[in-house]
C-alpha cells in the first residue's frame, strides 16, 4: 500500500473543516482502488475559534486524521512547512480548507503523477469573485517577478499541488525563515504538470488576506527571490551623475553667454527634492533586505507546536 498525505492549513475555519472532510472523502474510493491509503493532517495555525474541537470531532471517528496545533498564528507559509515536515506519505498534497482547491481534481492530479511527473500543480485562469484592484496588482506582481527573478512563478498558481516524496524532501531542505512557497516550488525545479481551472469562491467563512497583508507578502516574494531592487541604487546613481554633468555644462555655457548666475532657485529645490527622494527610496530597499537578513540569521523556529494528535 502507498500513502497519500493531505496537508490542510486552517486558521479560524470552524465552519469549513467538516465540509472539507466530507468532500475529500468522496475521493477515498478512487485511491483505495489504486492501493493508496490516505492520511489527513490539519494544521491549526493558532485559530481563535472552534477549529481545533471541530478537527478533534473528526479524529474521534477517523484515525487517519491528525492535528498539529500551533502555539499562535504563524501564517500559512509556516503551516504548510509544518505539514510537509510531519507528512509521511509517498505523495503529498497541500489543500486549502475552504474548498477553493477542489478535492474533486485530486484523482486527475494523481493520474498525472503516476505518469511520471514529479508534481502536479494547479492554477486558476479566472479571478471571478475577486475585487478587480486585487486582481490587477496580483497580475502586476507576476509580471514584475518574471522580469526580475530567474525563478519561475506562474500567474494564478495556487498552493494546491501534489508532489512526490523526492520533491517534498527538496522543499524541506530549504530551511529559510522568510518562506515564499510559490517561489520555492519553482526554485526546486522538477517536472511539473499544470492543471487549469476556473476560480471557485470560498464555501464558508472569509478570506484571511486583506490588501495590505497581500502587499507585504508580495514584498516577501520579491526579496526572497530577486536581488534586482538592490541594483536600482547603482543605476539611479549613474543616471544622476550623468544628469548633473550635463547640467553643469549647461549652466557654465549659459553664464558665459547671458551672465545672470542667480536665477534657478525653483529648479534647484526640485532637483534636491527629487534626488533626496530617490536616495531615501534606495535606502529603504537596502533596509528591506537587511531586515530579511536579520530575521534569517536569528534562526528562529518557523513554527511552534502546542498540541499534536
Ligand atoms: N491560513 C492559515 N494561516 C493564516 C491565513 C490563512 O493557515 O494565517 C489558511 C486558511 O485557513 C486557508 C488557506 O490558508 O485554508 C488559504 O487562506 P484564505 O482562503 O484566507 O486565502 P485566499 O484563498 O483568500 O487567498
Ligand atoms: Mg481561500
Amino acid at each position: 500500500m502507498g500513502l497519500l498525505s493531505v496537508i490542510c492549513p486552517c486558521y479560524n475555519e470552524e465552519e469549513s473543516v467538516a465540509l472539507f472532510y466530507q468532500e475529500l472523502m468522496k475521493t477515498e474510493s478512487f485511491f483505495r482502488e489504486r492501493n493508496m491509503e490516505m492520511e489527513l493532517l490539519f494544521i491549526d495555525d493558532g485559530s481563535k475559534d472552534q477549529t481545533v474541537s471541530e478537527v478533534k470531532k473528526i479524529i474521534a471517528e477517523d484515525s487517519r486524521v491528525h492535528l498539529i496545533s500551533f502555539s499562535r498564528n504563524f501564517g500559512k507559509e509556516a503551516a504548510m512547512f509544518a505539514g510537509l515536515e510531519k507528512s509521511k506519505g509517498d505523495y503529498v498534497v497541500i489543500m486549502d480548507v475552504d474548498l477553493q482547491d477542489p478535492p474533486s481534481l485530486l484523482p486527475e492530479m494523481f493520474d498525472y503523477i503516476q505518469q511520471g511527473y514529479d508534481s502536479v500543480a494547479t492554477r486558476r485562469v479566472t479571478r471571478k469573485g475577486e475585487p478587480p484592484i486585487r486582481s490587477f496588482f496580483a497580475r502586476a506582481f507576476y509580471r514584475l517577478m518574471r522580469k526580475i527573478s530567474k525563478t519561475e512563478m506562474m500567474d494564478g498558481a495556487r498552493d494546491y499541488r501534489l508532489m512526490t516524496r523526492q520533491m517534498v524532501d527538496a522543499i524541506l531542505s530549504m530551511r529559510e525563515y522568510n518562506r515564499f512557497t510559490k517561489g520555492i516550488f519553482g526554485w526546486v525545479g522538477f517536472q511539473t504538470k499544470w492543471l487549469e481551472y476556473e476560480n471557485v469562491e470560498r464555501a464558508r467563512g472569509e478570506t484571511k488576506w486583506n490588501f495590505w497583508k497581500l502587499f507585504l507578502y508580495s514584498l516577501d516574494g520579491i526579496t526572497a527571490f530577486s536581488t534586482a531592487p538592490l541594483m536600482l541604487a547603482s543605476f539611479m546613481g549613474v543616471f544622476f551623475c550623468f544628469f548633473a554633468f550635463l547640467m553643469i555644462v549647461f549652466i557654465i555655457v549659459r553664464k558665459l553667454i547671458f551672465g545672470d548666475p542667480v536665477s534657478g532657485w525653483p529648479s534647484l529645490v526640485c532637483i534636491i527634492l527629487m534626488t533626496s527622494g530617490v536616495n531615501f527610496f534606495c535606502t529603504g530597499i537596502l533596509g528591506q533586505y537587511l531586515a530579511k537578513t536579520y530575521m534569517e540569521v536569528k534562526r528562529r523556529p518557523i513554527y511552534l507546536v502546542k498540541e499534536e494528535i
